[in-house]
């Protein structure tokens, strides 16, 4: 039976908007102003470290993972891609996938790092029109809702 937690706000909504789900885990695509393309893979029980899974589970979020880490690096095209477990302050396991540009307001430092430069409406631009793309193919990978 899976855990969940009435205060928790990944156990009582999807999180963001939601892309792909499964019995164990959904994909969504967060609201993040700065940064299109961040991608957050949730664990649907609530628990908050990996060690809680069983070695098969970790393999299968792992896996989902790394299709949405190819999908943000093959339609988004960035400089890098970031990946981060924190839930420091949603104590639910997930993970950031989140595509990162050198001209973004926080690189080279974290999302959650000061701001750097103020944002760059152009390429803020360039960013959100290939999100549609990123969506397309995150639900080709794992198929349709
Ligand atoms: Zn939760």
């Amino acid at each position: 039976m899976m855990t969940m937690n009435a205060n928790c706000p990944l156990c009582t909504t999807d999180g963001g908007e939601l892309l792909w789900k499964n019995e164990e885990m959904r994909v969504i695509l967060a609201n993040e102003a700065d940064f299109p393309g961040f991608c957050r893979v949730i664990w649907n029980g609530h628990i908050a470290e990996m060690s809680q899974l069983s070695v098969d589970q970790r393999a299968r979020l792992n896996h989902v993972v790394m299709l949405i880490e190819n999908a943000v690096l093959e339609t988004m095209s960035p400089d890098k891609v970031n990946l981060a477990a924190l839930g420091n302050m949603v104590p639910h396991l997930h993970w950031h996938v989140i595509p990162r540009f050198q001209k973004d307001v926080c690189f080279p430092g974290s999302v959650w790092s000061e701001k750097l430069r103020a944002q760059d409406p152009s390429h803020l631009n360039i960013q959100l029109a290939k999100v549609p793309g990123l969506k397309q193919k995150i639900q080709e990978l794992l198929g349709v809702i």
